[in-house]
């Protein structure tokens, strides 16, 4: 360790990768710590026999923007995976997202016009004008037999609040399409990295030190000097010891197995969208790679509200959590040396493709 950085970034996920990969290419210095014994934050992939398994949830690489997939692609090579969840509730099983091939099989029709009418003729009835909430977005877009089948129970369970009281820009992160096309992302560019991300990681921290199984709170204690700035990509109501008030977050809690058969269930993601079924979904990691391995490894996941000591998954960005990280946003503001960034440090639902056009739109502000 030298005895001072331009730049000590807190957290190597991809937010902290991406910065200290360009500060380098700028000749600048940088020292990467993790809390973690592992790089690559979420994105982090354990291999376990021969299967890239998602250790923290299923990541699937998708962006409309051809420079950040330029960028990533300097990483890694991507394969030609395209997300098509299924969905099962009680004994029915559905194609996700909303299309030809969901409505085909709820009400038995074949065309776009029928769907669209089938649709209309469930709104009328609701009188929504302007949808408040995603019951109301998920009700006014799908009407009330795909509400209730395919997404009131499954966002209950993953939010642990009534659809009622959660933000409708939730639900329009999945694609509504009267075609039968079941890609779940409308992104042009699609695909899991050959070889796992954190190969990617990997690669963006090539010759920057990383101190692993560091805790920042503790390290700055002894090292209060050690940079002239610092980029942040942990929870930014922890770095400001919580006095404003705890922002909410949903935690993940993963029931993996490694199982004696090749294929459980014939897809990479299956959803479960009634209440009674405690998980949320299912995910069999080998599909994401056509792995054609001996046995399998699944996923169970089951949503929580986040407590301290969890790992911080979702912001739940509802209009009460927006006001409080507002606050914090400016409690920032008297902290010139300390950016923050990366979904944690930003309190945004971001995709992955966001993280790094985000953590690239720093790299142009600070390094030039
Ligand atoms: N959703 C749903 N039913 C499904 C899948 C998703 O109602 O079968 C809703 C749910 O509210 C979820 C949101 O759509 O939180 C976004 O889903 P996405 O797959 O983008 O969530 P992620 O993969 O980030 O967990």
């Amino acid at each position: 360790m030298k005895e001072k950085y331009d730049y000590l970034v807190v957290g190597a996920g991809l937010y902290g990768a991406v910065f200290a990969h360009e500060a380098k290419k700028k000749g600048k210095s940088c020292l990467v710590i993790d809390k973690r014994e592992h790089i690559a934050g979420n994105v982090y992939c354990e291999n376990i026999h021969g299967i890239n398994v998602h250790k923290y949830g299923a990541h699937i690489f998708h962006t409309s923007d051809k420079k950040i997939w330029d960028y990533v692609n300097q990483f890694a090579e991507f394969n030609n995976y395209i997300n098509s969840p299924i969905a099962v509730y009680k004994d029915e099983l559905y194609n996700l997202p909303f299309n030809m091939n969901t409505f085909s099989k709820m009400w038995g029709i074949r065309t776009p016009k029928e769907a669209q009418e089938k649709i209309r003729e469930q709104i009328a009835e609701l009188n929504i004008t302007e949808p408040k909430n995603l019951e109301e977005q998920a009700l006014s877009l799908v009407g009330t037999d795909v509400y209730e089948k395919l997404i009131k129970g499954y966002t209950e369970k993953q939010w642990g609040r009534d659809c009622k009281d959660l933000p409708s820009f939730i639900i329009k992160r999945l694609p509504l399409r009267f075609t039968y096309d079941n890609n779940y992302f409308n992104d042009r560019y699609q695909g899991i990295p050959i070889g796992g991300y954190t190969s990617i990681v990997e690669k963006m921290l090539e010759g920057t030190e990383v101190l692993l199984n560091t805790d920042y709170f503790d390290f700055v204690k002894e090292h209060e000097n050690i940079a002239n700035k610092t980029v942040f990509t942990g929870m930014i109501d922890e770095f400001f010891g919580f006095k404003l008030g705890v922002l909410e977050y949903r935690t993940v809690r993963f029931e993996t197995e490694e199982l004696e058969c090749e294929n459980y269930q014939g897809n990479a993601v299956v959803n479960y969208t009634e209440r009674e079924v405690p998980y949320t979904r299912i995910i069999e990691h080998k599909h994401f790679e056509f792995g054609k391995q001996p046995t399998t490894v699944i996923s169970r996941e089951y949503s929580k509200e986040w407590e301290k000591g969890d790992e911080p998954y979702y912001p739940v960005n509802n209009d009460k959590n927006n006001e409080l990280y507002k606050n914090y946003e400016e409690l920032a503001k008297n902290e010139p040396n300390v950016i923050f960034g990366g979904r944690l440090g930003g309190y945004k639902y971001y995709d992955m493709d966001k993280v790094i056009a985000a953590a690239l739109e720093l790299c142009d502000k600070e390094l030039n």
